[in-house]
C-alpha cells in the first residue's frame, strides 16, 4: 500500500439537494490527480448523480463507489417523535447493495419529513444486504448521543447497527474539520472502537473541492433553509476545511489514528460493484432519473420563496428582481425549469449565480437595498 493513500468516502456533489457544490468532472480530475483508486459519493437522500459519477470516473479509470448520506429516523416513521432526523453514510458494497439503496432512497422519497427524505430503521433493516455502514457525520445517531453524552443511549444505537450489519460491514466515521464538538465526539467513537471491536474509518464530508468555495457553500445552505447569512443564529459549519483534501492532508489530520486512513482503502477494495449491470439499470429507469429536475426545482422554489420573503412580497417584488438579476432573468430560468428544461441548470448551480442571488438577499434582509446589479463577483 502506497504512503498516505487514502479514498474519499464521504462526498457531496452538487445533486446533494442544494447542500454539496463538487461537479463530478471536477472531483473526477481530482481523485486523478492525487492518486486515488476510487471514490464514493454520498449525495444526500439522493442517488440521481451516479449517471454522470459514473461515466466520468470510469472515463479517469479511477473506481466509483455509489453511496448515499440518508436521513434516518431512529424512531419509526409512525412512532410520534418526528423531532429527530439522523445522518447516516450507506455505500453499495455490490450489485445487490446498490439495489438496496436504491429501494431505500425511493422509500425515503415517500416519507418526506422538513422536506428531507427520510428512513426508518425497520426499513433499513429490510433492505441492509449488500450495504457498508459509516456511522455517520457529526449528525449521526451515534455521533449527536455522544455529543450529548447520552452514553448509554449511544451504545444502545451501536449495538442496533452491529445487529444488523456486523463488524466487516459497520464502520465508525471520523470527522475533523477543526470544529471542536468533532474532537469530543471522536474521543467518544474511538472509545467505543476499542470496547466494541469495531473498524473507525475517516472522512472528510466533502461539501466542495476548493477551500475557497467554503463561502459560497455558506451561501447555497442559506438559500436552501431561506434564510440570510445575517442570520447569527443560523447553522453553518463554521469551518473552511470541507473541501476535498489530498490524502497527505488527511493523514496529517489522523496522525494519532492511521489505522482510519488505511480503513478507507480497505472499504474501497471491498466495494466492487457491477456496472454493466448498473449502467443497464440506469437505463431502464431514465425517466425516473431525471429527479435531479425535480430536485432542483424545489430549489428553485425555495429561493423564489426567500427572494419573495426578503421583499416584504411586494406585488411589484419579481419584476424589481428581475431588474437586478445580472446574468439571465431568474424568472425565466424558473419557468424553464418547471418545464423541466435541463439545458438551464448548469446556470443554476453556476457558484456565482449563488453568490449573487444570496448578496441580494442580504441586502434585502438588512434594509440596505443595494443594488447588486454590475456588482464583480
Ligand atoms: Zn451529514
Ligand atoms: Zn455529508
Amino acid at each position: 500500500m502506497r504512503k498516505h493513500q487514502f479514498v474519499h468516502l464521504h462526498v457531496h456533489s452538487d445533486y446533494s439537494l442544494m447542500n454539496g457544490m463538487c461537479k463530478l468532472a471536477k472531483l473526477a480530475a481530482m481523485t486523478k490527480k492525487y492518486n486515488m483508486p476510487a471514490m464514493a459519493l454520498t449525495d444526500h437522500g439522493t442517488i440521481d448523480g451516479i449517471k454522470s459519477f459514473i461515466e466520468n470516473f470510469q472515463e479517469l479509470g479511477v473506481k466509483p463507489i455509489i453511496g448515499c448520506e440518508v436521513y434516518l429516523m431512529p424512531t419509526a416513521y409512525h412512532a410520534g417523535q418526528h423531532n429527530r432526523l439522523c445522518h447516516l453514510t450507506l455505500l453499495a458494497k455490490n450489485y445487490r447493495g446498490y439495489k438496496n439503496l436504491r429501494k431505500l432512497v425511493a422509500s425515503a422519497t415517500q416519507h418526506r419529513l422538513y422536506c428531507k427524505p427520510v428512513i426508518d430503521k425497520k426499513l433499513l433493516a429490510n433492505y441492509s444486504s449488500g450495504l457498508i455502514v459509516l456511522s455517520g457525520c457529526i449528525k449521526g445517531e451515534i455521533s449527536s448521543l455522544l455529543l450529548d453524552e447520552r452514553i448509554t443511549e449511544a451504545k444502545q444505537a451501536l449495538r442496533y447497527y452491529l445487529n444488523i450489519f456486523g463488524r466487516e460491514k459497520f464502520y465508525l466515521e471520523l470527522t475533523d474539520h477543526g470544529l471542536s464538538i468533532q474532537k469530543k465526539v471522536n474521543k467518544g467513537l474511538i472509545a467505543f472502537s476499542k470496547e466494541f471491536d469495531i473498524k473507525v474509518v475517516a472522512t472528510n464530508d466533502v461539501h466542495y473541492v476548493d477551500k475557497d468555495d467554503a463561502k459560497a457553500q455558506d451561501l447555497l445552505r442559506c438559500i436552501k433553509n431561506g434564510i440570510t447569512i445575517l442570520d447569527k443564529s443560523r447553522y453553518s459549519f463554521d469551518s473552511d476545511e470541507f473541501y476535498f483534501k489530498s490524502g497527505e492532508e488527511l493523514a496529517i489530520i489522523f496522525s494519532s489514528i492511521p489505522e482510519a486512513i488505511s480503513n478507507t482503502l480497505l472499504i474501497a477494495e471491498q466495494c466492487n460493484i457491477s456496472l454493466p449491470l448498473v449502467n443497464e439499470d440506469i437505463q431502464q429507469r431514465s425517466g425516473s432519473l431525471n429527479n435531479y429536475n425535480s430536485y432542483q426545482q424545489f430549489g428553485g422554489i425555495s429561493l423564489m420563496k426567500t427572494i419573495f420573503k426578503a421583499m416584504g412580497k411586494s406585488p411589484h417584488a419579481w419584476s424589481r428582481y428581475q431588474k437586478l438579476t445580472t446574468k439571465e432573468s431568474y424568472c425565466e430560468i424558473c419557468d424553464n425549469l418547471l418545464d423541466g428544461n435541463s439545458s438551464e441548470l448548469e446556470q443554476i448551480t453556476d457558484k456565482q449565480i449563488w453568490i449573487k442571488e444570496a448578496l441580494y438577499y442580504a441586502n434585502c434582509l438588512n434594509g440596505l437595498n443595494k443594488s447588486i446589479k454590475g456588482s464583480n463577483i
